[in-house]
């Protein structure tokens, strides 16, 4: 056991040395239990002032379109600023620590909220098989189970399903992201008869409002007679 724990200590601190840890951000190295991102990075990213409630600038942004209890988001997104960096890392670089990471600092904002008495558990906006395949992870459910953990809530997996491959948002203009996101999840067929009060839904990244409204379409569908409430967290918002 010795030796092996010793082999163990060796390959990782070759590994470190040969593939140091560097931060998403300005690429220093990092240091200790550091994930993703530098102490000063971490200090420096734009939090947002806003706290999770229903005049947060997510609901706000939704108004007409769903009906949300409570939004909170993380971080106020501007292109080329450190949410930027940090999304893409996420989205595309297999930052899953430091998605989750960032998922318990939500969670830690949210986990005193009377808002969330009565809430059932966390619905990851879910991504399409053939792209889970390919990219191996779907962020908001990796950011969705640091929430879940923190607050003590079940991530309540395979509730939401997406129906279609869609072509990704990034190729779209903001007019079509709307058009397009109709129908674009549905419940999954095998919990419909599940009795649920309160649900928070959770994607990494805001934009139009175009995903958790067609997200929060779908359950209503289902749970629109039993007043479901539906509230919503996400890493970031782009103002
Ligand atoms: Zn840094």
């Amino acid at each position: 056991m010795f030796i092996k724990n010793v082999s163990k200590e060796i390959c990782s601190g070759l590994s470190e040395l040969l593939f140091p840890s560097i931060c998403v951000v300005c690429n220093d190295l990092l240091i200790g239990p550091e994930s993703g991102l530098c102490a000063i990075c971490k200090h420096n990213m734009p939090y947002s002032p806003w706290h999770f409630n229903d005049q947060n600038p997510i609901v706000k942004a939704l108004w007409g379109r769903s009906i949300i209890t409570a939004g909170f988001h993380l971080l106020s997104y501007r292109k080329g600023s450190i949410a930027s960096r940090v999304l893409h890392s996420i989205k595309y670089e297999n930052q899953t620590i430091l998605a989750e990471n960032l998922g318990r600092n939500i969670g830690l904002r949210l986990k005193n909220s009377a808002i969330l008495d009565n809430l059932d558990g966390v619905v990851a906006v879910p991504m399409h098989p053939k792209k889970l395949k390919f990219r191996g992870y779907n962020q908001a459910a990796v950011i969705g189970e640091g929430i879940a953990d923190v607050i003590g809530k079940p991530l309540l997996k395979d509730l939401l399903v997406q129906s279609r491959h869609t072509q990704t948002q990034t190729l779209k203009g903001r007019v079509g992201r709307i058009e397009n996101t109709g129908d674009k999840y549905q419940w999954n067929v095998n919990f419909s008869s599940t009795s649920l009060q309160h649900i928070l839904l959770v994607d990494d990244v805001m934009t139009t409002g175009s995903t958790l409204q067609a997200a929060e379409y779908a359950i209503r569908r289902v749970y629109e007679a039993e007043n479901l409430q539906v509230s919503i967290a996400t890493l970031a918002y782009v103002f």
